[in-house]
């Protein structure tokens, strides 16, 4: 078993742009900071690296002795946390290799960076063999340099879809086309807002849309995918038919195209991991898109003493964001250590320069989402047997009937009626549907509750024994 320190001065969870970014600025005083990733390589989603390619540093982190202060143990996962007096417990599992060892770190100070999955919304025929999310797609490409398939149709919403497409193409697959369900043109209306990081994105976009005409692939905005098909049940995916829709993702009758592919992926945002922040109590906040975020003050606190939070878990806003949440983050970390924890405001050029680049980057994510929503009114409007949560095989019928004739009102009584997200993924993948399908809107509440995970991961019956004998 690889040797895991009990105890350190801060523990970051997660290695992505904000962990790692935390991690550094964390160790400056030369505080024992340890950083726990599940992932078998540092990089999280967007910095993600296959087995031969050079380890992920975040940008301008180059004095090499504060790392060599850092120690990062990959592939274990934090599946639960708790208070300890002055101390935070994380408690956590090792992967395949070692999956029946279960370890517990205390820590003076947290911050969780554990970033966010893709965000999916059930529509027939996305059980298929061959349909997977956006993020899963570009994943198998970075880390395992593997193509999703061989024909992939793109959907969902959002520039991500073009950083999907983007990914597939430069790994020599083919895309039949991209279909995003907005109107990028909705983009207009949050102009300023997207300003002044619109003007240093717009490179980015003029690379997309130079990959689109370049491979002739055909970009269907206002359009969103309807069913997915096999050549026979269970079969893998063959075709998927695409409708032009309303604001609302309704689908126009008589406007049905059908794309013959073998994969389809979804992307409808994403949505944050919150498991151990729910579990401490953290307060928590509905986002611009909808998705439930913690709440963090200028700092990165959130409203539990000594546990801070960075990146995609304080609201989903893309990489440099969480790059630059981190590094406040750490230096918080390192503050809070100084002064021992009382809540006073660093105050450097350094500071108030990361405090003004946050902010614009904010804004900006801000406008995205805005640009970019998700409607769900019609997932209810689609045939009965979808499956809306697919690691127990719910169906629609079966979660509108528990709405409708069994007076289920919130995403909770659904799961204790229906079983959709007591499954394997624990509602990661079904959640926004099922939230989407109960009546009136989304409330903090039920979303923190579908969000609070007592054990964030499974945990295999030998590894608690294991500890029972220990
Ligand atoms: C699937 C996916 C693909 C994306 N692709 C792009 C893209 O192409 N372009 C783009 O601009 N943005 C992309 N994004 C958004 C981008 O990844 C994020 O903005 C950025 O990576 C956020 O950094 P982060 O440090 O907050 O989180 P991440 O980079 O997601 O890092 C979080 C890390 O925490 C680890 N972790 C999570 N939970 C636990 C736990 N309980 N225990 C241990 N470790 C844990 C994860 O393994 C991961 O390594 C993507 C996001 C996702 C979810």
């Amino acid at each position: 078993m690889t040797e895991l320190a009990a105890e350190c001065d801060v523990l970051v969870i997660g290695a992505g742009a904000a962990g790692l970014s935390a991690a550094y600025e964390a160790a400056a005083d030369g505080n024992r900071v340890v950083v726990i990733d599940a992932n078998a390589r540092p990089g999280g989603q967007y910095h993600r690296r296959g087995v031969k390619d050079p380890p992920y540093f975040p940008a301008g982190t180059t004095d090499a002795q504060r790392w060599a202060n850092i120690a990062t143990y990959m592939g274990w996962q934090a599946y639960a946390a708790d208070l300890d007096g002055d101390l935070v417990v994380v408690r956590l599992r090792g992967d395949e290799r070692h999956r029946n060892d279960l370890h517990a770190v205390s820590t003076r100070v947290l911050v969780v960076a554990t970033g966010a999955v893709d965000r999916q919304l059930a529509i027939p025929g996305w059980q298929r063999p061959g349909v997977m999310a956006g993020g899963g797609a570009q994943s198998l490409i970075k880390g395992s340099g593997v193509l999703p398939g061989r024909r992939t149709l793109v959907t969902g919403t959002g520039p991500f879809l073009l950083a999907v497409t983007a990914a597939i193409v430069q790994a020599g697959g083919e895309v039949a086309a991209v279909i995003e369900a907005n109107q990028p043109r909705r983009l207009i209306r949050h102009a300023a807002q997207l300003m002044p990081t619109g003007l240093m994105k717009s490179g980015e976009a003029l690379k997309f849309a130079a990959i689109l005409a370049r491979h002739r692939i055909p970009y269907l905005t206002g359009h969103r995918v309807t069913e997915i098909h096999g050549a026979e049940d269970d079969a893998a995916v063959a075709s998927a038919v695409v409708h032009r829709v309303d604001e609302q993702w309704r689908p126009i009758e008589g406007s049905a195209r059908t794309f013959e592919v073998d994969c389809v992926t979804l992307g409808f945002g994403f949505t944050a991991q919150l498991d151990l922040l729910m579990q401490l109590d953290c307060e928590a906040v509905q986002s611009a898109d909808g998705g439930l975020a913690v709440c963090v003050d200028d700092n990165q606190m959130t409203s539990v003493p000594r546990v801070l939070a960075a990146g995609e878990t304080t609201g989903v806003g893309g990489v440099d964001l969480a790059a630059v949440e981190g590094r406040i983050a750490g230096i918080q970390a390192c503050h809070l250590l100084r002064t021992d924890g009382q809540r006073t405001q660093p105050d450097s050029k350094v500071m108030t320069g990361l405090y003004r680049r946050r902010g614009h980057l904010r804004r900006f994510a801000k406008a995205l989402a805005l640009s970019f929503p998700t409607p769900t009114a019609w997932v209810a409007e689609q045939t009965g047997d979808t499956m809306v949560c697919r690691c127990e095989e719910v169906s629609l019928t079966t979660v509108l009937e528990a709405r409708d004739d069994l007076g289920a009102t919130d995403a909770r009584a659904i799961k204790l009626l229906t079983r959709a997200g007591m499954g394997w993924c624990q509602g990661r993948m079904c959640s926004y549907t099922v939230e989407g399908l109960c009546p009136g809107p989304t409330s903090v509440a039920s979303q923190k509750a579908a969000a609070n995970r007592p054990i964030g991961v499974p945990i295999p019956l030998g590894a608690v024994a294991k500890q029972g004998r220990a």
